[in-house]
């Protein structure tokens, strides 16, 4: 079974729903005079996003997104899109839904990007944060949890594209990435 794979439960699938309910209070009051566009980060967004929208009270609207970063040689990393939005997105208030700010290289470009495509606003949501593993200045406007410097799987976070079904966060055993 998938669970066996898991050394440890960091958050439980209680504990992101009532996160959940909170930041969509949160988000719901400040953004009341507009019609917000959400913008998913394929694919580890997917399971966070759809458990924060049913929390969000207002009209807002949906998109997804799909890039990869890379580092390469160059010290501040890159990012390709992969899938890119449908719509314009000019002169909008954009929420990007990210599963986790690690060294914050992806959302910086990301949120480059954003503006550069016209955007009014850019803000982002994470399910997790690992700020001791910051490399570019960087945080998101809502988090849910803050987590330690420990490679997560679960929530749509993956390892090797797997894992991302289950619905807690947690640490995996050491046998199953070595
Ligand atoms: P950043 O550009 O902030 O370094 O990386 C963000 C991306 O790296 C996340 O969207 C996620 O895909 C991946 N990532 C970073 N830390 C973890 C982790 O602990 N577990 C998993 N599964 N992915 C991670």
């Amino acid at each position: 079974m998938l669970a066996d794979d898991v050394e440890k439960v960091l958050i439980t699938s209680e504990e992101i729903t009532a996160r959940c309910k909170e930041l969509g209070d949160e988000i719901s009051k400040d953004y009341h005079d507009t019609v917000p566009i959400m913008i998913g980060l394929l694919k580890g967004s997917v399971p966070f996003m759809a458990e924060l929208m049913k929390y969000i009270t207002i009209d807002c609207e949906m998109e997804f997104m799909a890039v990869s970063s890379y580092s390469g040689t160059e010290s501040m990393g890159d990012v390709r899109i992969l899938k890119d939005l449908d719509r314009s997105i000019k002169d909008r208030d954009v929420l990007v839904v990210e599963d986790i700010v690690d060294t914050g290289n992806t959302l910086l470009k990301v949120k480059e990007l954003l503006y550069s495509k016209g955007a009014r606003s850019v803000e982002v949501v994470s399910l997790l944060d690992k700020p001791d593993r910051r490399l570019v200045e960087i945080n998101a406007e809502y988090i849910g949890f803050t987590i330690p410097n420990e490679f997560v799987i679960g929530f749509g976070l993956d390892f090797d594209q797997k894992y991302r079904n289950l619905p807690y966060v947690g640490v995996l055993k050491e046998e199953c990435y070595k």
